[in-house]
């Protein structure tokens, strides 16, 4: 079933867990990760990315995507990650995205508050109301689509979400969501990530609405369980899904093109890989 990303975080975060978020450059993929949320009767949130989104093809995934969680047996919501273009956002509303990321984290803060404003008020104006918001506050170092090694921002305040921020920056924004840069990164991290659990509590204090934690791939299992005891709802996990069916292609593919062709086989691996993290992800986040 279709749910609202706010309401499906807030209901989980009750239980004293997160919901994972996976990005799904394609329909397999969800198909395998929605498949493992049924099998641990528990909710998923899809997640397109914006260079996705900003094609006609694109938009069609969207459309499948919604399709895929109506039908679901548990609750599914489809968002937009990451976006900053009005037409894109309002695209894939239109299509069937239930939430949005509207990322303005690399502007000033005024800007970045002006361009959630914005689509808000573009969203309403083309009488898409009631699309629920996530908006980010500070920068997170990385690429989100293509994974390379990036330095925890840990050690130093640069990019760290300055939490006096935060009071003013819900409000004005009306976010429902807040995603924080807490020493997390897009990507891989180089040597061992560094959460700061200081900045994360300060953040946790000053709003009530759900916090979400971006890059969390290779973060360690008990650090994503304390991170929701902090009000973190969300969890976003890209690199790792990709590489493990990316491992799982490069290891099957001689055989499977030995196996006369064999594309809906080799799809099946791609499929198991998928549920497989999904499974052990959805597992991990409801200890
Ligand atoms: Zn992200």
């Amino acid at each position: 079933m279709r749910a609202k990303l706010d309401e499906l975080v807030t209901s989980a975060l009750r239980q004293g867990s997160a919901v994972p978020a996976f990005t799904c450059y394609d329909f397999t993929t969800a198909l395998a990760v929605v498949a493992a949320a049924e099998e641990a009767g528990r909710s998923v949130i899809l997640l397109v990315a914006p260079k996705t989104a900003a094609t006609p093809s694109g938009l069609r995934l969207i459309a499948a995507l919604r399709a895929l969680a109506h039908d679901a047996s548990v609750p599914v919501c489809v968002q937009l990650d990451h976006a900053s273009d009005l037409a894109v956002i309002v695209d894939s509303v239109a299509v069937g995205a239930d939430a949005v990321l509207v990322d303005g984290s690399s502007l000033p803060f005024e800007d970045n508050i002006a361009l959630v404003r914005a689509a808000r008020a573009t969203l309403d104006a083309k009488g898409f109301p009631g699309v629920v918001f996530e908006a980010e506050l500070g920068g997170l170092a990385g690429d989100e689509d293509r994974a390379f090694a990036s330095d925890s921002a840990g050690h130093d305040a640069a990019g760290l979400t300055d939490s006096s921020q935060v009071e003013e920056f819900v409000v004005r924004t009306g976010a429902q969501l807040l995603a924080v840069a807490v020493g997390n990164v897009h990507g891989k991290y180089k040597g061992e990530p560094r959460l700061r659990w200081d900045v994360l509590q300060d953040i946790a204090v000053r709003t009530r609405i759900p916090l979400v934690l971006h890059g969390a791939s290779g973060i360690p299992a008990d650090e994503l369980v304390k991170a929701a005891s902090m009000n973190v709802g969300k969890v976003n996990f890209n690199t790792e899904l990709r590489t493990g069916i990316l491992a799982t292609l490069e290891a099957e593919t001689a055989s499977h093109r030995a196996d006369g062709e064999n594309l809906q086989g080799l799809l099946g691996r791609w499929t198991s890989s998928a549920s497989a993290f999904a499974g052990t992800t959805l597992q991990t986040l409801s200890r």
